[in-house]
């Protein structure tokens, strides 16, 4: 029986994917080729690349509005440093909002290029809320945000409206729920939690926001030769790559974001309704900024933790351990994760008021 596994990453896909990928890695298209040795600039690999940057767009509702995905390497904190790098101006400033461990090391690189405002933090509170009501300077460069706090399990229900760019890091929660990306000037996404395995990042920008900042630089760190070199200015992560295009087609056969949404707000619903009735238990992120991809939970009593640990061992759950800074329990249901394992989660949580 494959595990139930709620691990924050990397990397949770569904079945059938990691079916194909095993064929590719033997196989790939018939060619009596591995995916892994075939050219990055043969045909068949080159249409990989077109495909999963098309689809991308596709499913973000993107299409046409002068959007380009890219696949990058260097994992999402490469981005933390590529951003500022790419639109910060000489002289300039930027706005953060510090929502957690992956928002500050995003503000940490972004001190190094220029004026970084930190315009609001739940920092103080463990972050553990999305903080409200703050402003943001309309002369600075972009605002930045982290859409979902993958440790603290909090999550962005809305977003400011600005008349300057919006760049967010969606590592955690992209391809999961229905929102306006237009709104969006620039994502990005380690690919490790709801693409493909780590080794590639997303990232989908707007064209015009680009080419401003008046300073060089670097070329694998400019984000306009990576789009002129259509992603493949050096050689690009194959695999994950391949991986990701096909859990993006997977996800366009389930019907979208919108259809993976309704499951995932399904799963969330049926957890948090049992943290909340459950006697034993106590969710840790305050309940209107609940994240639907990682949710984070402790047992009132911790002496009871040795008896729950063995009940959803045995139970075929794994990766439930809590992140070291929050303590506890996270559940990360990113898309991959079927309904069913929540259902046996929530079984296992009532077992243990049952037994005590
Ligand atoms: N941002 C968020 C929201 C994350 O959850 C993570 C990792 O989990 C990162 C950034 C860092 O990503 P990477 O390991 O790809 O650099």
């Amino acid at each position: 029986m494959k595990k139930h596994n709620y691990s924050a990453g990397p990397c949770i896909l569904p079945q059938e994917v990691f079916e194909q990928l095993a064929k590719a890695i033997l196989n790939f298209n018939g060619m009596d080729l591995s995916i892994l040795e075939i050219s990055h600039r043969s045909a068949a690999f080159v249409s990989v690349m077109e495909e999963a940057r098309a689809l991308v767009l596709e499913l973000l509702g993107l299409e046409g509005k002068g959007y380009q995905a890219l696949f990058l390497h260097g994992g999402a904190s490469l981005e933390f440093l590529m951003v500022p790098y790419n639109l910060m101006r000489e002289n300039g400033k930027a706005t953060y909002l510090d929502t957690g461990t992956w928002a500050s090391g995003a503000i940490k690189e972004a001190k190094h290029f220029g004026e970084t405002i930190v315009v609001a933090s739940s920092k103080a509170d463990n972050y553990n809320h999305i903080p409200k009501n703050y402003e943001v300077p309309t002369d600075a460069n972009y605002f930045h945000c982290t859409s979902n706090n993958t440790i603290f399990g909090t999550q962005m229900k809305s977003f400011p409206e600005l008349n300057i760019p919006i760049v967010c890091d969606m590592s955690s929660d992209i391809f999961s729920r229905s929102l306006d990306f237009s709104k969006f000037d620039l994502i990005y996404a380690g690919a490790q939690k709801n693409m493909g395995p780590a080794g590639v990042t997303l990232v989908v920008v707007k064209e015009e926001i680009l080419g401003k900042t008046g300073k060089h630089i670097p070329s694998m760190l400019d984000y306009q030769q990576h789009i002129a070199k259509e992603s493949m200015y050096n050689t690009p992560p194959v695999f994950p790559i391949y991986a990701s295009l096909l859990t993006l087609q997977w996800l366009k056969k389930q019907g979208g974001i919108k259809a993976i949404e309704k499951i995932n707000e399904a799963k969330a619903n049926l957890l948090y309704t049992e943290i909340d009735r459950n006697p034993l238990f106590r969710g840790t992120a305050v309940t209107e900024d609940r994240s639907i991809m990682n949710a984070t939970f402790v047992l009132n009593d911790e002496g009871h933790a040795e008896t729950f640990d063995k009940l959803w061992k045995a139970a075929g759950i794994s990766g439930l351990t809590g992140h070291r800074s929050v303590g506890g329990y996270r559940a990360s249901m990113y898309n991959a994760l079927p309904l069913e394992s929540v259902q046996v989660l929530v079984g296992v949580m009532k077992e243990l008021e049952n037994k005590i």
